[in-house]
């Protein structure tokens, strides 16, 4: 089967080109995951985001994905951004911190973080990796590959550590541009360890046995150094070279620039045939940061009444490869649309009646824009335009509205079916027991009377004594409840605080 190509801007060669597998149709791919010391703020997500979209796209033109995203429990360092990575374990930092109080031991941190950060995952729903594997269960392959690097004299032990030797990998640097001759720039700031031959060399193995996690390797207690875990984990499902690998920006380098000195260097063959790179997300125009109030996490969003969906809408704005502005505005209106189509869904299911021929335009059209919106996928993963298309269909259902009839009704079902897979954005794909603070405040509520109310009203509207149907609605908005009139009857929900 020959199937259509698929664009994607490969961080590498700095070009939009088809992703090549080396299996035909089926895509191995490798895409970071989070350090669980605390929870992913939604630039994280956004970052998870694209790969998700990526699974999704590879998956709507039948493509087997195997798709491996790992968790980091141990060895990410706080000053991540130097070539050879510095001061604390954040593992250890946070448990250190008023939050960790609340843990026995930083094993039991990273659990509570590790399940919170797959809650917010599914919540948005992000597809599920075929694996999620986790540094701490992968130590052996990690030592074994120190080792073998060791052998090979692509490492080197001192007394703190073991370190990669960057100047017996020629080519470090193809990925970011920091090459050799360049480092010197790139690493002025590191601390000098002057254990190391250069600057430049990273750990391999960190030698610390007071360390909170750590492991009995031939160079003593100790645990290991950051980029090698996905390494060897990549390895250990996906092979020796995958086609895809994909992270934030910030993982340029070092990350994953040591990932291919490494991977390189232990297999002799080529790591990685294309990289993807997420741009940072701005909240509200500025960089995310605490102090400025902009800093959010998917549960901060959840806690003001903001449907999950919606934050999955609003991250989908922008394409992955460009900075993207994450505004207040955005999301309400992203809630707005996530309700629309939610009303198209309804409007389908509840569709009956004999066919007046209008099935026909309805299905070539929304088929048509079906198309358009998958070869926006395909073009380096153009959201914009394929929301654009996903919401032309839902306008033309939800024009339709009552009128749709058993098959129009079937052929609707069946666009958002699809719109579903491919983007994700018509209803949750997980079901989720209800753990947030805006379920709380629903059950503060008493659901009960605005049921009533709603009930009046609707007999007050019957009876067309439309100034007692307004004043009720005013009454159960004031309880701070939203009241939507759809084709299939009246909603309620608990306003959002956004
Ligand atoms: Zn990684």
């Amino acid at each position: 089967m020959n199937s259509p190509e698929f664009k994607l801007l490969d961080t590498m060669s700095g070009e939009v080109k088809p992703l090549e597998t080396l299996e035909p149709n089926h895509l191995k791919f490798y895409s970071c995951g989070p350090t669980v010391y605390n929870y992913a703020h939604i630039g994280n997500f956004r970052t998870f985001l694209t790969a998700d979209l990526i699974v999704r796209t590879a998956e709507a033109i039948g493509w087997k994905v195997s798709y491996v995203s790992n968790i980091t429990d141990v060895g990410h360092l706080t000053e991540d951004s130097f070539v050879d990575s510095q001061g604390e374990d954040k593992m250890a930092r946070a448990l250190a911190s008023k939050e960790g109080e609340h843990f026995h031991n930083v094993w039991e941190l990273a659990e509570f973080y590790e399940r919170a950060f797959i809650e917010d995952w599914q919540r948005l729903n992000l597809r599920e990796p075929y694996v999620r594997p986790k540094a701490t269960q992968h130590m052996r392959e990690q030592i074994l590959a120190a080792n073998q690097l060791v052998s090979q004299k692509n490492a080197y032990e001192t007394p703190s550590g073991v370190y990669f030797d960057v100047e017996s990998f020629e080519s470090y640097g193809k990925l970011s541009g920091n090459t050799q001759d360049k480092l010197r720039e790139a690493v002025r700031e590191v601390v000098l360890d002057e254990n190391k031959h250069k600057q430049a060399d990273f750990a391999l193995w960190k030698k610390d046995d007071q360390h909170l996690m750590q492991w009995y390797s031939p160079y003593g207690w100790g645990f290991p150094g950051w980029h090698l875990e996905c390494s060897v984990m990549a390895r250990a499902y996906l092979g020796d070279t995958i086609d895809l690998h994909g992270g934030g920006e910030d993982l340029i380098f070092p990350h994953h620039e040591c990932e291919i000195a490494q991977s390189e260097s232990l297999t002799g063959k080529p790591f990685c045939s294309h990289w993807v790179h997420t741009r940072f997300l701005l909240v509200n125009g500025e960089k995310m940061s605490k102090s400025l109030g902009n800093y959010y996490t998917v549960r901060d969003l959840l806690a003001k009444g903001v449907d999950p969906l919606a934050i999955r809408y609003a991250l989908m704005g922008g394409v992955f490869n460009k900075q993207y502005n994450f505004t207040d505005q955005g999301l309400r209106d992203a809630g707005r649309i996530i309700e629309r189509f939610a009303e198209a869904d309804r409007a389908a299911d509840v569709a009956s009646g004999a066919d007046d021929s209008s099935s026909a335009s309805l299905k070539e059209e929304l088929e048509v824009l079906y198309q358009e919106c998958l070869e926006a996928m395909l073009n380096n993963l153009n959201t914009s335009v394929a929301l654009a298309k996903a919401l032309e269909g839902q306008r033309i259902i939800l024009r339709q509205g009552g009128k749709l009839n058993a098959k129009s009704g079937a052929i609707a079902k069946e666009f958002l079916n699809k719109i579903n897979q491919l983007l994700g954005i018509v209803r949750p794909e997980y079901s989720l027991e209800i753990s947030t603070s805006q379920s709380q405040a629903e059950t503060d509520l008493d659901s009960a009377l605005i049921e009533r109310l709603i009930e009046d009203r609707k007999s007050a509207k019957k009876n067309k004594d439309f100034t007692l149907a307004d004043s009720i609605r005013k009454q159960i908005e004031d309880m701070g409840v939203e009241v939507q009139d759809t084709p299939t009857g009246t909603i309620w929900k608990v306003k959002s605080g956004i």
